[in-house]
């Protein structure tokens, strides 16, 4: 009876043990700037070697130019099935997405892969697409005649710059409070979470909307976890800088991290030694943005601009942002105009444990288990 319970027991661990490390995701999480000097080459962007293209021409073969119009289509630049392989031919369709793609950052309309151009398409941005339906309501929306896409109006509200998804989503009329929870497999400490409160508060100041984080992940208007490559929504991630996080509109909730990137969770992250340096804040305040129904902007100084420098903070919502979400949710009467969320400082001193630690103790639990049941039994 005595051993049969010894088994039971084993089992059981067995399973927790088994089942919760692979549950738990390691996300690099740096409570501070980090300020030492990472030993060797640093990681490639996602995107460097598009770099390589600078002064590619229209009509010309380029080994690898597949990935580009890879990359276009992603964003929604360049409309085609997704198993359809791309050739390396720069071709009129390549041409008109790097047309599209100034006008909607604010570039040079050349349809050539200059310096400026390229430049722009290697920063580490959202992974939500800046044309949706083959429409765009950032720059390129605005100026319907000359799009490629022939509609006779655009589809999204083009009310300053500000853009909203098609059919503009948003959570219900008299739904002022909403939830939020994190991905109990991430483990987050509470300095990390934090910094997600004061994102939401950035837009809870300007609206009537309310955020509380709540325990239940399953039953949480919006949930929030940091994952590796690929993690089963169809949206894999890249790994180090490149796509950084994406969200999905309103009511769907999902907001998902790149758990590969070295997310800086607070301190003045331009004085980062480390190249690779990401703000937690500034991605989160973009990405419940898009939570709340809001597209990208062409607006640089928005939140909602598509693109932010690695070792860049940017946690301040522009004007642009205030208008798009007052438009959708209506002002806060007791929002005087500007914004004055303050960002939360830690102690340098103070090390909110990382992720990798807790997977780490979690396989020697496992080892250990093993290691020693003949001698329970
Ligand atoms: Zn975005
Ligand atoms: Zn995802």
């Amino acid at each position: 009876m005595n051993k049969q319970f010894q088994l039971l027991n084993l089992i059981f661990t067995f399973i927790i043990s088994f089942s919760l490390t692979f549950i738990v995701v390691s996300a690099r999480l740096f409570p501070d700037v980090p300020s030492w000097i990472p030993s060797g080459t640093p990681p490639a962007g996602a995107w460097d070697a598009f770099r390589n293209f600078t002064g590619c021409h229209h009509g010309v073969k380029y080994d690898g130019l597949s990935n580009l119009k890879n990359y276009f289509q992603h964003f929604g630049y360049i409309s085609h099935a997704p198993q359809l392989n791309f050739s390396d031919n720069f071709d009129d369709a390549l041409e008109n997405a790097i047309k599209t793609y100034q006008k909607n950052f604010n570039l040079n309309i050349t349809g050539e892969l200059d310096d400026n151009t390229l430049r722009q398409i290697v920063l580490p941005r959202c992974g939500v697409a800046d044309i949706i339906n083959g429409t765009t309501a950032m720059n390129a929306g605005k100026e319907k005649e000359t799009t490629s896409y022939g509609h006779s109006k655009p589809k999204f509200h083009t009310l300053s710059h500000f853009t909203v998804f098609p059919g503009q989503p948003r959570w219900p009329e008299g739904k002022q409070e909403l939830t939020y929870a994190f991905f109990p497999g991430n483990d987050l400490s509470k300095t990390v979470k934090s910094v997600f409160a004061t994102a939401f508060a950035r837009w809870s100041e300007v609206t009537t909307l309310t955020f509380t984080e709540t325990e239940s992940y399953s039953s949480a208007d919006m949930k929030i976890g940091f994952f590796e490559g690929d993690h089963g929504d169809g949206e894999p991630f890249d790994g180090s800088l490149g796509t950084l996080a994406h969200a999905f509109s309103p009511t769907n909730g999902r907001f998902h991290l790149d758990a590969a990137e070295d997310w800086v969770v607070s301190g003045d992250i331009s004085k980062s030694s480390l190249p690779t340096a990401v703000d937690l804040e500034s991605v989160a305040v973009h990405e419940i943005g898009h939570l709340l129904g809001l597209g990208h902007s062409s607006v640089e100084d928005a939140i909602m601009f598509p693109t932010i420098s690695s070792r860049m903070k940017k946690v301040v919502l522009a004007e642009d942002d205030v208008r798009g979400i007052q438009y959708l949710y209506g002002t806060n009467p007791s929002y005087n105009g500007s914004t004055t969320t303050s960002s939360p400082e830690t102690n340098s001193g103070n090390c909110g444990r990382s992720l990798t630690t807790v997977w780490s103790l979690w396989s020697l639990f496992t080892f250990l288990t093993f290691a020693f049941s003949p001698f329970v039994l």
